[in-house]
């Protein structure tokens, strides 16, 4: 094993999923997804260092959240590919966050990939990318695609993926909000409005992928949906007036990133962007709202 002393930095991007169907609450818990992911241009950055123990350090906007203990999912990739490598992750983690905290971007999941990457990048890289994919698995149905980035299907929990065809940009104004939701809590709450004998598998329409293929924003935004949108809604109503707001404004279509609090707009244009991000700080409705395009790369190791 080659032992790199220096640092290593990984930057990872958020995600949205553009479509996320949800089937029946299965008896381990767990709900079939079908779904299309994209990644955004907001990014954490990860560095990870030799150190004389395991340990997390949070910084940039949103570091008084990150947790620093063996419960954020970082602390468990690195402690996966220490074992790999038959070492031990006495490694320093720090998380320099831009990716706002339970805010249904996968941001805990976009540090797991990132961590798997550098922590590989620190000990000799030589796992491959197919290990580095069974470990994402291993800690959470999203971790796989944040290592891989761009736009895919994710399948089964959202962990099985295929890629996606995707022409051009897509520009995006992300309306944030402080206080995030719990994303058991929104499934608990779709199973309720369902009812128990709800059964229906969830399939990504033609039309979505069309969409994407050809680079059709409005197309795209005809399209858009989510089925953990209703639950978040019903957690917080004001996500309701948020997407109301972004209608009335000219955007091509607009939906609850994930299990939310987010909601994720898209525009036709950088320009369109900038405009509705200024109407949305001025509406009084978000406490942030950030421009955003996707599809871009997943987790990278930043050259030095
Ligand atoms: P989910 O993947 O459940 O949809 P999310 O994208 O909505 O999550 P995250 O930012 O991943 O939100 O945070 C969810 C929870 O995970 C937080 O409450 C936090 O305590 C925990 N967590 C674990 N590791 C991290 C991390 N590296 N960064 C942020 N939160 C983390």
């Amino acid at each position: 094993m080659r032992l790199v002393a220096d640092p290593i930095t990984v930057r990872v991007p958020a995600k949205v999923n553009v479509y996320l169907g949800v089937g029946p609450r299965e008896e381990s818990g767990y709900h079939g997804l079908a779904t299309v992911f994209q990644s955004l241009s907001i990014y954490d950055e990860i560095t990870v260092e030799v150190s004389e123990r395991l340990e997390i350090l949070g910084a940039g906007k949103w570091a008084e959240l990150i947790p620093t203990d063996e419960s954020n999912l970082a602390w468990k990739a690195a402690t996966l590919v220490a074992n790999a490598y038959g070492v031990e992750p006495h490694v320093r983690i720090t998380i320099n966050k831009s990716i706002p905290v339970a805010a249904g971007l996968a941001g805990g999941s976009a540090d797991a990939a990132a961590t798997l990457v550098a922590c590989n990048a620190l000990w000799g890289s030589s796992l491959t990318h197919e290990q580095l994919e069974e470990m994402a698995a291993q800690l959470g149905s999203d971790v796989p695609f944040m290592l891989r980035g761009g736009c895919a299907l994710g399948v089964n929990r959202g962990d099985v993926l295929s890629p996606v065809m995707t022409r051009g940009i897509f520009h995006w104004v992300l309306a944030t909000f402080r206080e995030g939701l719990g994303t058991p809590e929104i499934y608990a709450r779709l199973d309720d409005m369902r009812g128990v004998d709800f059964d229906e598998a969830p399939s990504v329409p033609n039309e979505l992928l069309a969409a994407l293929a050809q680079g059709d924003s409005s197309a795209l935004g005809a399209h858009l949906y989510n089925d953990l949108q209703a639950p978040a809604i019903a957690s917080r109503p004001q996500l309701g007036q948020v997407l109301e707001f972004g209608a009335e404004h000219g955007t091509l279509g607009g939906l609850v990133s994930g299990s939310g609090p987010t909601v994720a707009f898209l525009v036709d244009s950088e320009v369109a962007a900038i405009d509705f991000v200024i109407a949305l700080m001025g509406s009084g409705l978000v406490d942030g709202a950030i421009h955003a395009h996707g599809p871009v790369h997943g987790a990278r190791v930043v050259p030095t």
